[in-house]
């Protein structure tokens, strides 16, 4: 076994669920700590105290701009890191925090918040609120494979983080996307995925169709993302038993 690769978390205005997310691979993680991952720093897990040089750092959270502090973090996480992962909506697409307009104690001047990559370059996208954890420990196991893999196994990864990377493109989410992109155009299919996806029930299917409750919608994009309409890769597809086992055979 190659060498692991090295990881940093950068824990942003997030509330933390994505971290519990990782945890929740349970022995998956520790498998990854033990042979895959050599974590350099993560406020919650690792006691050190300053961003770290590393091969991928995962993001939690979106940026507070009113905060000087959390701009320059996103920033150093930036220059530190070989990959940048934005894990979960707020990193995302702002999710929640797309609704801060600041005027709380003890810091009303705090009202602007946006995702990572409308500060940096973000490299891929783990989408979710909160993210699944077979989801975050998928892109570690192909991370790893794409920097330390044999030929073989960096062209599965690449397969399997071909669309994750070209998420990248929007920082912005929320039910109307499936309406925009997906129902407008007649590529609906009426297979209830959103539905089931977002995580509060914003969604409900009328005659075979999604309606979505914009009152509701906390602008997470999981629906958008879980739609097989939205996306749909036959590198990933064609290739999903051969990179079920590959990240099966590396979890043993
Ligand atoms: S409708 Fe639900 S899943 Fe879609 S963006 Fe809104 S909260 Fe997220
Ligand atoms: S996931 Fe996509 S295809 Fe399926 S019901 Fe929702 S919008 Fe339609």
């Amino acid at each position: 076994m190659a060498d692991k690769i090295t990881v940093g978390y950068t824990h942003l205005s997030g509330c933390t669920g994505c971290t519990v997310a990782l945890a929740d691979n349970y022995g998956g993680l520790l498998t990854l700590l033990d042979k895959y991952v050599d974590l350099k720093y993560m406020p919650t897990l690792a006691d050190a105290r300053h961003i770290q040089k590393v091969d991928v750092s995962f993001v939690e959270g979106s940026v507070c701009i009113n905060d000087k502090l959390a701009v320059e973090e996103i920033k150093e996480t930036r220059e530190k890191s070989a990959v940048v992962v934005a894990l979960g909506g707020c990193a995302c697409y702002g999710n929640i925090t797309r609704f801060g307009r600041g005027g709380q104690q003890n810091q009303p001047q705090h009202e602007a918040y946006l995702p990572i990559g409308d500060l940096i370059k973000v490299d891929v996208y783990i989408p979710g609120c909160a993210p699944t954890p077979q989801m975050i420990r998928n892109v570690a196991v192909m991370a790893y494979l794409l920097l330390k893999g044999t030929k073989e196994q960096k062209d599965l990864a690449t397969k399997f983080l071909t669309p994750l990377m070209k998420a990248t493109e929007t920082t912005s989410a929320c039910f109307c996307d499936l309406m925009v992109k997906v129902i407008n155009q007649s590529l609906c299919m009426g297979c209830g995925s959103c539905a089931a996806a977002c995580p509060v029930n914003a969604i409900t299917m009328e005659y075979g169709k999604p309606q979505g409750e914009r009152d509701l919608c906390i602008k997470c994009g999981a629906c958008y993302n879980q739609c097989p309409r939205a996306w749909y890769s036959f590198d990933v597809v064609d290739n999903y038993e051969a990179i079920n086992e590959a990240i099966m055979a590396a979890l043993q």
